[in-house]
């Protein structure tokens, strides 16, 4: 059984220069068309769905639909999975493709939490990344967004881009704390392969920040952010108290969730865990679900020892990090006897802490997290 719905809608404007989702500017009728199979694919999954307590329409660029489109949607999966009453339906939004006029729609069709991808507040790094709007459009459609009677928006914000000092930055975050939405995402910038940026900025290129100017920015939206009430609660996000991404919380305790759409992928709760992923490809995704049999990629059975270090490399995201006894009572085996030392000598580098049977990331672990969860594969 699972209760949470991740739906892709992998359509943008335009590509920016950093981006590595699965996402194409649509041709002819692909926005019309696209509710609709994923509707079908709803129809053809096979697995148990609770009333849903979170569903989270992401991109690509989901704000490109109508709200007409989302409502209709909204209702279908009503009608075949159940919504919780007080579920969290968030749409990511672009705020180039949005007015007042489509926010309340979004609003009145059951959206209830935004999450807006601002990246940055100056108008020169956005054209750098090949955002395809201004910062005015961004203020103006998180006022809109207020005004059409959002009270849970959440921001994104990107540090690390190419030139940008420490200063720069301090800006950016202060201007994220002016506009006071409920929640703050907040990425360093990396340059993927297959993406402008990485012709444009080839690995060593001085123009990208090193490894201690980017620790410096994390360190600094960490004080500036929790100095003004927001809790760090995983390594990227912030949110004011209440105000957790219910969403995102459910990927990081391993919750079930299954995934509609192009490229989406589904994680279910059986054994130690099932992983796929739909087609990568629209016309792939389309030829799937129009024949009836949805194709699963990538399938994977997890081991227990798959799933004792993603509990941990998840759970350690978070700030309440990973109760010790817990990760015993579920995979009958404690830490010290999984992985002998690791975490001994991890707390020996000022990488983790332990409170009680509590383990946690330091703010310097998380800065090297990636480092801290290799001693757990
Ligand atoms: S809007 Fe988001 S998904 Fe679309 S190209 Fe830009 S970063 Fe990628």
């Amino acid at each position: 059984m699972l209760n949470r719905l991740y739906v892709h809608v992998p359509f943008c404007i335009k590509k920016c220069h950093y981006c590595a989702f699965v996402s194409s500017a649509p041709e002819q009728n692909d926005l019309v068309d696209y509710p609709s199979l994923l509707m079908s694919e709803l129809k053809l999954q096979k697995v148990e769905i609770d009333p849903l307590v979170s569903i989270y329409f992401g991109g690509g660029t989901p704000s490109l639909l109508q709200p007409q489109q989302i409502s209709t949607m909204l209702e279908n999966i009503s009608e075949q999975a159940g919504i919780s009453i007080n579920a969290e339906i968030t749409l990511e939004v672009n705020p180039g493709t949005v007015d007042k006029t489509t926010l309340l729609a979004f609003r009145s069709a059951g959206i209830n939490r935004l999450s807006m991808g601002i990246q940055s507040f100056d108008n020169c790094f956005l054209e750098g990344l090949g955002r395809i709007h201004t910062t005015e459009q961004a203020h103006m459609a998180f006022r809109n967004a207020r005004e059409a009677g959002f009270n849970n928006i959440s921001i994104d914000l990107i540090h690390s881009l190419p030139d940008q000092t420490l200063h720069q930055w301090r800006m950016e975050l202060m201007q994220a704390i002016q506009l006071n939405p409920e929640h703050i995402s907040i990425y360093g910038l990396t340059v993927e392969e297959n993406t402008a940026f990485a012709n444009t900025y080839p690995a060593g290129s001085p123009e990208l920040a090193d490894e201690d100017l980017s620790a410096d920015m994390f360190e600094l939206a960490d004080e500036l952010l929790t100095a003004s009430g927001f809790a760090h609660y995983e390594i990227a996000n912030y949110a004011r108290p209440g105000f957790q991404s219910q969403h995102n919380s459910g990927y990081w305790k391993r919750d079930g969730y299954l995934g509609l759409g192009v490229a989406a992928h589904t994680f279910l709760r059986s054994g130690y865990g099932i992983r796929f992923s739909n087609p990568e490809t629209l016309a792939e995704y389309r030829c799937s679900v129009m024949a009836g049999k949805l194709t699963q990629i990538g399938k994977q059975e997890l081991t227990q020892s798959d799933a004792m270090a993603e509990y941990l490399f998840l759970g350690l995201r978070l700030a309440v990090g990973v109760d010790l006894q817990s990760f015993e009572h579920e995979f009958g085996q404690s830490l010290e006897s999984a992985y002998g030392s690791a975490a001994i000598d991890l707390m020996r580098l000022g990488l983790l802490v332990k409170n009680g049977e509590v383990l946690t990331l330091t703010m310097r672990g998380m800065l090297l997290s990636n480092q801290v969860f290799a001693k757990f594969l």
